[in-house]
């Protein structure tokens, strides 16, 4: 579930190729993508996504996707030749850098099942791939405090959001891993406070980022965006909304992944 407004940017379908892989902590691989169309790329920060087209059979091409993925686009889509159609996920720009025109992207390894986290994993340099951008989920109200609530998945999001925000921005950011050696530095407005809440490996996400948000002070005046495993993202919405009176409106919510489903297409 997500109330995130899916933008369709004029950069069209993007393609690009992989630079480098780098494990930046026990469970996250950066791959650094350069190249192809990435020259043209508008890069808008914050927790900027896009649709990652990743290749999965040895047939599979990127020049005949749809260049935005609507209803018309996903129609476009789901009619190329299978075996030719390469495999769909959702994923966060964790930084671009405009000089070298290196775009990096975070993935979380999940283990051994799924498409995007495993292509993380083994890919090396020169593996091809196209996305097309969707704009940023991030879409303040004005508010006197922010809060942000995120799991592994929705890690790349806070962080980027922390580091594009204004810097007197006032609130906290909650961010749930399952494994503490997953930090990552954070470069947070001074009185943006961040609470890295560990759950058991074995724990369904939100099982500390969801009491940790219920023992935190907030305003009535309050922008929040939840992000992450949909039990937590959901989880932190009705709490805000229904326990706390947060309007709807003020609260960005987007789950990014489902316990035990793939993602669609
Ligand atoms: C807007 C948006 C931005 C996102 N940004 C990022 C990002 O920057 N980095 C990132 O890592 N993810 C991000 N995600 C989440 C990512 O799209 C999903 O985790 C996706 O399911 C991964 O695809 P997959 O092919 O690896 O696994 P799938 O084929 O989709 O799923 C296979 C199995 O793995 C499980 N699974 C999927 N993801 C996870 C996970 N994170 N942890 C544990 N089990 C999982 C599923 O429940 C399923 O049982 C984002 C999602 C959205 C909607």
């Amino acid at each position: 579930m997500s109330n995130i407004s899916v933008t369709h940017a004029d950069s069209g379908l993007v393609l690009t190729s992989v630079k480098r892989t780098q494990r930046v902590t026990p469970h996250m691989i950066r791959v650094t993508f350069s190249g192809g169309d990435l020259d043209r790329f508008a890069y808008k920060g914050f927790d900027q996504w896009f649709r990652l087209a990743i290749p999965v059979h040895d047939g599979d091409r990127f020049d005949n996707l749809p260049s935005r993925f609507g209803f018309g686009g996903l129609l476009k889509f789901l009619t190329l030749p299978k075996g030719t159609r390469p495999m769909i996920r959702n994923y966060t720009i964790r930084q671009f850098d405009d000089e070298s025109g290196e775009l990096d992207v975070d993935f979380v390894v999940h283990g051994t099942t799924g498409v995007a986290g495993t292509w993380a994993a083994s890919v090396e340099p020169g593996g091809p791939v196209a996305f097309i951008d969707q704009g940023c989920g991030w879409a303040p109200v004005p508010a006197k405090r922010t809060l942000i609530v995120a799991d592994e998945s929705g890690l790349p999001a806070a962080l980027g959001v922390l580091r594009d925000m204004p810097r007197d921005a006032v609130g906290d950011a909650i961010i749930e891993l399952f494994d503490e050696r997953d930090k990552q530095d954070v470069e947070a407005p001074e009185e943006m406070n961040v609470h890295w809440a560990i759950r058991d490996p074995e724990a369904t996400p939100g099982t500390v980022a969801l009491p940790a948000l219920r023992e935190l002070p907030l305003s009535d005046s309050l922008y929040a965006f939840t992000v992450g495993e949909s039990a937590l993202a959901t989880g932190a919405r009705r709490y805000l909304v229904g326990e706390r009176g947060i309007p709807k409106s003020n609260v960005t919510f987007c789950g990014y992944w489902r316990i035990g489903k793939a993602s669609p297409s």
